[in-house]
């Protein structure tokens, strides 16, 4: 067995793949954990503070494969067990109101071809982590422990244990130190002192809360997906232009829902939670038939009011002594469903950088880690920050839908051009986060000539011809040309 001691510091899913990385690689493991372990039926479920459901996607799942280069295929302890408890979402089903007050809901596929992202329970997918961990002889789990210093100098690490009746401190020593522990990070806050790190910290004006839409109590035994009231398979959005409300389905038959909406908007129904039912039922048609609104109001009422933050920072790592990883590097705003997977992904790209050096060299390792992966990280923070307006509002434009056809028709029917939607590169490919906005732009470039190019110019000239030939009615010519230019963007 090695003598390098990687001490990884918060068990949460990032902590834990970045764990397995290391044991399985022959490293003496510490996993340190503020929090009681995930596994025992008296923690508090992390749900509290956390949304109970995400969706994985590709980046995620890849990592996890590469979790388990030995497993014969159809053997893997951790991909199959994870992906066996999860739900395919194939694409986002939105809800509405037509003008005659008739409700719809609408299908748009993420790929076309066919590809779905998929629902996970977080704490299922934490605790599977864990139990493959436990199973591994070079690992050892320290919970109830709360990272409060460091010296990466030196290699020491300070940690309150939280076990007896009074805390006590502990001193530990470690080769290198992967700090996993979230948005608000120790590890982060104690290698500031260390190196100059750039660091860029904004909250949205946007809460979230959760609330549930419960399983049909009577179904058909033989069809289990009869229990769900709406498609298990869509991720459902209600956009509301500035906020959105949202639903995820678990396996249970159940859903998670999300509202996302400003701190005025929150304060409004915070000051009288009996307005819940009727603001739904303003902007969010159909939720309240089911959800029942007594249990809208007693959810809003239960449930966490919580922020969203957006954390960027450089670098991430500090000498050959520490690294940051998940949100602790990186915490985004939900809106891409990404920051578990771009975390998970994390552990996968720092590991092709040790796996090039013998320990005594992870100095370079890291240096080039930090090169290669800020970029991305930045990348992602963005792109989720631009995704709230793509999902609370661009889903109903006509141009968004020009766009998406155009892309995905050229995907699958001249597919040697390569081209592919912005969400099918962040979803369903490991393509770098800063490689899908360059390309993303480039073709968005393209497409503007081609349409200026082959309606734009040719119905100015039109227009311009229109106007010298008939100007006393140029006026209605221009309207003409309006109506032509409009209805071609909304076919
Ligand atoms: P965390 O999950 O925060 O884990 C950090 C761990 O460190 C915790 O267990 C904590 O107890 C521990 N810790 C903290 N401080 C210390 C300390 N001092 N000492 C020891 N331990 C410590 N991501 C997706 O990929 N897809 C989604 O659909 C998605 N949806 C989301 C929806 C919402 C509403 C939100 C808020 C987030 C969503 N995310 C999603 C993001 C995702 O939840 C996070 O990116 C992910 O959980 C980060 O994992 P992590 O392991 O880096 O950090």
């Amino acid at each position: 067995m090695s003598s390098t001691k990687v001490v990884v510091v918060g068990a949460g899913p990032v902590g834990s793949l970045a764990a397995l990385y290391a044991a399985q690689r022959g490293f003496d493991v510490e996993i340190y954990e503020l929090r009681n372990d995930l596994r025992d039926p008296t923690t508090v479920p992390l749900n509290f503070t956390k949304s109970i459901n995400l969706a994985l996607s590709v980046r995620g799942i890849t990592a996890m494969q590469q979790a388990e280069p030995n497993s014969a295929e159809g053997e893997r302890k951790l991909l199959d067990h994870v992906l066996a408890a999860t739900i395919p979402m194939r694409g986002r089903m939105i809800h509405g109101k037509k003008v005659t007050g008739e409700l719809y809901e609408e299908g748009q596929d993420y790929d076309v071809h066919g590809r779905t992202i998929f629902a996970v329970d977080r704490g299922g997918l934490n605790k599977r982590l864990l139990d493959v961990l436990e199973s591994m002889p070079n690992v050892k789990f320290f919970f109830n422990h709360k990272l409060t210093g460091a010296d990466f100098r030196k290699r020491k690490a300070w940690f309150e244990q939280r076990t007896g009746s009074a805390p006590q401190e502990i001193e530990v020593d470690f080769d290198l130190m992967v700090g996993a522990d979230g948005a608000h990070s120790s590890v982060r806050y104690q290698m500031m002192k260390f190196t100059r790190v750039d660091y860029e910290q904004s909250y949205i004006d946007t809460l979230w809360c959760e609330f549930q839409i419960q399983a049909k109590a009577q179904y058909d035994l033989a069809q289990p997906m009869s229990r769900f009231r709406i498609s298990p398979n869509h991720l459902h959005i209600w956009p509301g232009k500035e906020f959105m409300y949202i639903a995820i389905p678990s396996e249970d038959g159940t859903f998670t829902c999300t509202l996302f909406a400003p701190g005025d908007k929150y304060a409004y129904l915070e000051s009288n939670p009996a307005n819940v039912p009727s603001f739904f039922d303003h902007y969010f048609p159909g939720v309240t038939d089911l959800i029942p609104a007594e249990e809208l109001i007693a959810s809003f009422n239960r449930n966490p009011h919580l922020p969203l933050i957006s954390i960027k920072c450089k670098p991430h790592h500090y000498s050959s002594s520490v690294v940051l990883l998940g949100d602790a590097a990186h915490a985004m705003v939900p809106f891409y469903g990404q920051g578990m997977n771009a975390g998970l992904e994390d552990v996968r790209t720092l590991f092709t950088f040790l796996d090039r050096f013998p320990a005594s060299e992870w100095g370079h390792a890291l240096d080039e880690y930090t090169a290669y992966r800020v970029p991305d990280a930045h990348s992602i923070n963005d792109l989720a920050l631009q995704n709230y307006t793509e999902m609370r509002a661009s889903v109903l434009s006509p141009t968004y839908r020009l766009r998406k056809f155009l892309e995905e028709s050229l995907s699958k029917y001249v597919p040697s051009l390569g081209w592919q939607t912005k969400y099918s590169r962040v979803s369903f490919s490991n393509e770098r986060y800063s490689e899908v906005i360059a390309r993303s732009e480039y073709q968005g470039k393209i497409l503007m000539r081609t349409f200026f190019g082959a309606i734009g110019v040719p119905t100015l000239v039109a227009a311009a011809w229109a106007w010298v030939r008939y100007r006393r009615t140029a006026e209605t010519g221009v309207k003409a040309l309006y109506g032509f230019v409009a209805g071609a963007i909304r076919r």
